[in-house]
């Protein structure tokens, strides 16, 4: 033996129940474009594994990015692979560097020279950096392979009454509700439009307004909506959308018997939150969602926090970050998106150094207390670091929103422009043919202005399509957070790294590896 330390290379495929542990879903959006736990994409995301007997060369991919995180670790992440993020110590590093130019395996184990004793554990390091697409054949087209949406989401606006009034809300509330016959067209709309695109499963959704305020419609649409999806040969998804003021004890118990997920908005701690979730009367909210989420918790179904970050709160953010990992909680970040309702409170505007250090004092919490789940898939606004996309969310893809009177429009911050209805119209459609100048095109990456080169394209694909074409006027063009997201996606990674070392490295460990 010479004495070198063993390589090590970490990655999710040590943790056993890793896809479980992949948040792909913000429930704030559209989101994404992107395979779910049990979908064939999450299996078919890894590459073949290497003939490490065989002629051919192998190169370490062009793009791949190199993060420190500590004396002895980095994390090495290739943004144009399936791999994830993968943590190597400084033996790793010094093997991975063999394959700077193309190489054989047999060339690339005699220049590393592990010494007498190592060949298995070198073996299985090249297979890893082959499987986990660090390294490639020589002359491979370094392009990820784009998943096609497998869910039609609907947001179904189950009534455009609230009991608050957030300053940075999008809507004209009004006390209308959508009836249960309208309820009815909407699903069966939603089905019919699934069943004629090919999807698998539809993603139903429940939101306004606050939902919950007609939650007896909402639980005897689900009824409707399961059993029509059964009979459709449809796997439904669920979630509700709640301000989170007041679930009574008996809809908590239903929705967790009917497995309807629940996301609660929470913007802050106490006063952080009650500055921009009042209600009507401008009384503080922040008690009674408080008492709701220790409901939820106490019933074993933990909600999933929406946090909203805007100018007012933004340096309160790292504190509701640590109440919900306190608790257990998965939650996502979000930025403000202007809107005209908003227009006139200029304090929900952030400016660009507040909110890289609201996430950056998030991320150091995180590091505190590192949940076992991923938080690529929630903390980075409309990005991700966990799948290569080429779309933001599946705005005129995937997704339709279906206001309470049934009429359709192609994302919820647009619901006032719509285009048609559930009556006479399929949905998908219509919002699928919304392709006019002088509105807001959800377009790849790839034809984005700023964005073609850029490292990050396939995980951030440029933010939200509706916030930059308010700001800019156009679609082409990479988002005006771009800076913010440049800041933090290392950091991202770094996170990530730190999750695989505290889980994945014991679980490694223990499965035995050369
Ligand atoms: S918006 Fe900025 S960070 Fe995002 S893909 Fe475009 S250039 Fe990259
Ligand atoms: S366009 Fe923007 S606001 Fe609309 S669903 Fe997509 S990311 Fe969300």
């Amino acid at each position: 033996m010479t004495g070198a330390p063993r390589a090590i290379a970490i990655s999710n495929l040590d943790l056993p129940d890793a896809q479980q542990l992949l948040l792909h879903d913000c429930e704030d959006c559209a989101c994404p474009v992107s395979a779910t736990a049990d979908s064939p994409l999450a299996a078919a995301a890894l590459a073949p594994a290497a003939d490490l007997d065989g002629p051919g060369r192998w190169v370490r991919g062009r793009e791949v990015i190199s993060v420190g995180l500590d004396a002895d670790h980095q994390v090495l992440f290739n943004p144009v692979g399936h791999g994830g993020a993968v943590v190597v110590n400084e033996e790793a590093q010094r093997i991975f560097r063999c394959f700077q130019e193309p190489v054989t395996f047999g060339d690339a184990f005699r220049e590393a020279g592990p010494g007498p004793g190592r060949e298995a554990e070198v073996r299985d390091l090249f297979r890893r950096l082959g499987q986990l697409e660090l390294i490639h054949p020589e002359g491979a087209d370094e392009r990820p392979e784009l998943p096609r949406g497998e869910v039609l989401t609907a947001w179904l606006h189950i009534t455009n009454a609230c009991n608050l009034r957030c300053p940075y809300c999008y809507l004209s509330k009004t006390a209308e509700s959508m009836s249960e016959d309208t309820g009815r067209a909407s699903v069966d709309a939603v089905i019919s439009s699934a069943l004629r695109e090919g999807y698998p499963a539809i993603k139903l959704k429940y939101a306004g307004g606050e939902a919950s305020l007609n939650h007896r419609h909402l639980v005897g649409l689900h009824a409707y909506a399961k059993e029509r999806a059964a009979a459709a040969g449809l796997q439904l998804q669920a979630t509700l959308l709640s301000n989170g003021v007041s679930l009574p004890a008996g809809l908590i118990d239903v929705l967790r018997s009917e497995s309807i997920r629940v996301m609660i908005s929470l913007d802050g701690i106490g006063a952080a939150h009650d500055a921009q979730r009042p209600f009507v009367s401008g009384r503080p909210s922040f008690r009674q969602v408080e008492r709701t989420i220790a409901s939820l918790v106490g019933k074993g179904y933990g909600p999933h926090l929406s946090i909203t970050i805007t100018g007012r709160n933004a340096a309160g953010v790292p504190d509701v970050v640590r109440f919900a990992l306190d608790r257990d909680l998965t939650f996502s970040l979000n930025f403000f998106r202007d809107n005209d309702q908003a227009a006139g409170l200029p304090d929900l505007q952030y400016e660009e150094q507040a909110m890289i250090a609201a996430l950056l004092g998030s991320f150091e919490v995180i590091a505190g207390r590192l949940p076992r789940w991923s938080v690529l898939g929630s903390v980075l606004d409309r990005g991700q670091l966990l799948q290569p996309r080429e779309r933001s969310c599946g705005v005129g893809q995937d997704y339709v929103v279906i206001d309470q009177r049934g009429r359709v429009a192609k994302c919820h911050m647009e619901i006032e422009r719509t285009l048609g209805d559930v009556f006479r119209d399929d949905p998908l459609q219509l919002v699928r043919r919304d392709t006019g100048p002088g509105t807001a095109q959800n377009l790849p990456v790839t034809e984005k202005a700023g964005c073609r080169d850029c490292t990050w394209r396939y995980w951030c694909t440029g933010g939200c399509a509706v916030a930059t074409f308010r700001a800019t006027g156009r679609s082409d063009i990479k988002s005006p957070n771009c800076n913010i997201y440049k800041a933090i996606y290392p950091e991202a990674l770094r996170l990530e790294g730190l999750r695989l070392l505290r889980y994945a490295a014991p679980a490694q460990a223990a499965a035995g590896r050369p």
